[in-house]
């Protein structure tokens, strides 16, 4: 069981870390933050195992994983 907590505001919606998350739990949101891109949030929670590959893939150090 895991959980990450993206940083809205440093997310550059490259996608690099929904294409590298083994359970596909990481989606673009609806809303833009304030340098204009659509940042990414986790959805179904519960389902992440806090592997950590979506945090080392993000090349702006926006998510933090906790266990
Ligand atoms: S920690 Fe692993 S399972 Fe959880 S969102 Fe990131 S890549 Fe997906
Ligand atoms: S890899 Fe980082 S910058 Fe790219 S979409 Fe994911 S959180 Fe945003």
């Amino acid at each position: 069981m895991g959980k990450i907590i993206i940083n809205r505001e440093r997310c550059k919606a490259c996608a690099f870390c929904a294409s590298v998350c083994p359970k596909k739990l990481i989606f673009f949101s609806q809303e833009v933050n304030s340098q204009g891109f659509y940042p990414v949030e986790l959805r179904m929670e519960e389902e992440c195992t806090g592997c950590a590959l979506c945090a080392e893939t993000c090349p702006d150090v926006a998510i933090e994983v906790w266990r």
